[in-house]
């Protein structure tokens, strides 16, 4: 006989309380269960009347409390706690029941975990929920992989529980067999990386050589929010730049340290697109410019040296300095997006799973940190062409990028001259005048490893691999 819970979630820190809230407001039972049992209890007694709760205290308690084939869904830290939790599970399973890790897991340790699973005849989803734990309430985005069979069962719960685009469609797809999810989750977040940088870099542009304060700067990202840069994140930026600080009345971003953080999945972006080959020219800046920001030592070290200090235009130019750094922006976000599809793409190949970029870019408009309308284009992208080899060349955004290019050019030479860094703005600028050269400077690499590793060359008038006796005594 099995319970009457349609869904049990273990691990309720911050995430997987929110999460079983939500699926409990939606109608369904659901077990919980937490290690350290207080978050259990207290889950229960403060939320307890939102919906059904079943109050697990054991791992066997949640098994037992849970219909057939039972859903388990793991909310834990991930890494070795995730293995733990695992295989404290595993054992009470049965074949046809599944395991839903919803943390923030590594795709290759989705893989191995969804293999040895399987073995057992238990289906291992690895999903990727974006939002945090205000969309772990309200909506996330949720990016499953794990087998076609799994998602039949599951996917109407993750639907219920997720964002709404604006056309009211769920933001959850079966994205992929095994690690699917949890690479799709992985990439979004490196993509997050590059929008927060590019921000980033206009604020900088607007406030040292655009002369304009945190307040006003905040009003050119609301009415930059109207257009075709409308998302989320430029949303709270303009909220940040307008808040003061309360205990010095200061702008807030002000009294800040401006060393920034991470926890790892923009890293793991970068070295995963390493492995693959691809150039993630924007990811991989994002990620170097926190890193660079903590290195408190290496900043102090660099103090004094040479190069510009910028110097604020006149009011009277202001304004249309701020119109080419929007230009110089949106072109440097497509770029990035190009990157992370790419990427994507790549690893469908690898992995070989068959990603819907298209519906994959459908499901990051609510719920996640970048949902933003730009992501309506991508879709409408990859509907007109599903095998499109590199997104900026859709003809809608080679349009845009070919109006913005001479003010984007314009911002970057701008900023060098100044001493501005915009390693963001810049990269993407050097990602899609390479990608448009005729003839890049690989033919003198080739040439180079030739000569002092003989590791010939191929020729562009003829078939083969050549090398060059380079002289006589090599
Ligand atoms: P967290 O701080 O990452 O993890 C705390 C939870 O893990 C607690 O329930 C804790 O139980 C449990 N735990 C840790 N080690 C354990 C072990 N060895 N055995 C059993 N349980 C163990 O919690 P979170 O912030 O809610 O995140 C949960 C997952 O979602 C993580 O993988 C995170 O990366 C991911 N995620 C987080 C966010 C976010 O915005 N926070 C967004 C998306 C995804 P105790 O209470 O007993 O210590």
């Amino acid at each position: 006989m099995g319970g009457s819970a349609q869904i049990g979630v273990s691990g309720l820190a911050v995430m997987g309380r929110n999460l079983a809230r939500n699926f409990a407001r939606q109608g369904y039972t659901v077990a919980v269960h937490n290690r350290t049992e207080s978050r259990t209890k207290a889950l229960v007694e403060e939320f307890g009347a939102e919906g059904e709760f079943i109050a697990a205290h054991t791992p066997q308690d949640l098994v037992t409390a849970l219909e057939r084939p039972r859903r388990v869904m793991i909310m834990v830290k991930a890494g070795a706690p995730t293995d733990a939790v695992i295989e404290e599970f595993a054992p009470l399973l049965e074949p046809g029941d599944m395991i839903i890790d919803g943390g923030n897991a590594h795709f290759l340790d989705t893989r191995r975990r969804e293999k040895a699973l399987r073995e057992q005849g238990v289906h291992f989803v690895g999903a990727g929920v974006s939002g945090g734990e205000e969309g772990a309430l309200n909506g996330p985005s949720i990016m499953p992989g794990g087998s076609a069979e799994s998602y039949e069962s599951l996917g109407p719960m993750l639907e219920k529980i997720s964002a709404k685009a604006g056309d009211g469609s769920p933001c959850v797809t079966h994205i992929g067999t095994d690690g699917a999810g949890h690479f799709v989750k992985m990439v979004h977040n490196g993509i997050e990386y590059a929008d927060m940088q590019l921000i980033g870099e206009a604020y900088q542009l607007l406030r040292d050589i655009g002369g304009r304060s945190p307040a006003e700067i905040a009003e050119i990202f609301r009415s930059w929010n109207t257009g075709r840069l409308d998302s989320y994140l430029i949303e709270i930026t303009a909220e940040v730049l307008a808040h003061t600080d309360a205990a010095t009345g200061a702008p807030f971003v002000d009294v800040v340290l401006d060393q920034a953080e991470q926890k790892g999945t923009g890293r793991w972006t970068v070295q995963i697109a390493l492995d693959l080959g691809v150039p993630v020219s924007g990811i991989a800046e994002a990620v170097f410019a926190r890193s660079l920001s903590g290195h408190a030592d290496l900043r102090s070290a660099a103090e004094g040296l040479a190069g510009p200090r910028p110097t604020p235009l006149p009011k009277a130019e202001a304004d249309a300095f701020a119109a080419k750094v929007e230009q110089a922006l949106y072109a440097s976000k497509i770029v990035s997006y190009t990157q992370g599809f790419h990427e994507m793409a790549a690893g469908a190949a690898e992995y070989d799973w068959h990603l819907d970029l298209g519906a994959i870019s459908s499901i990051w408009r609510a719920g996640c940190i970048i949902r933003a309308a730009f992501l309506d284009r991508i879709r409408a992208a990859y509907d007109a062409k599903p095998d499109l080899p590199l997104l900026l060349a859709d003809p809608g955004f080679a349009r845009e990028i070919a109006a913005a290019q001479g003010d984007w050019r314009d911002v970057v030479a701008t900023a060098s001259l100044q001493g501005v860094p915009i390693p963001g703005f810049s990269a993407a600028l050097a990602y899609y005048d390479a990608l448009r050269s005729p003839r890049l400077p690989a033919a003198l690499t080739q040439a180079q490893r030739d000569f002092f590793g003989a590791h010939t060359y191929r020729r562009t008038d003829r078939e083969g691999s050549f090398h060059t006796l380079w002289s006589a005594d090599r």
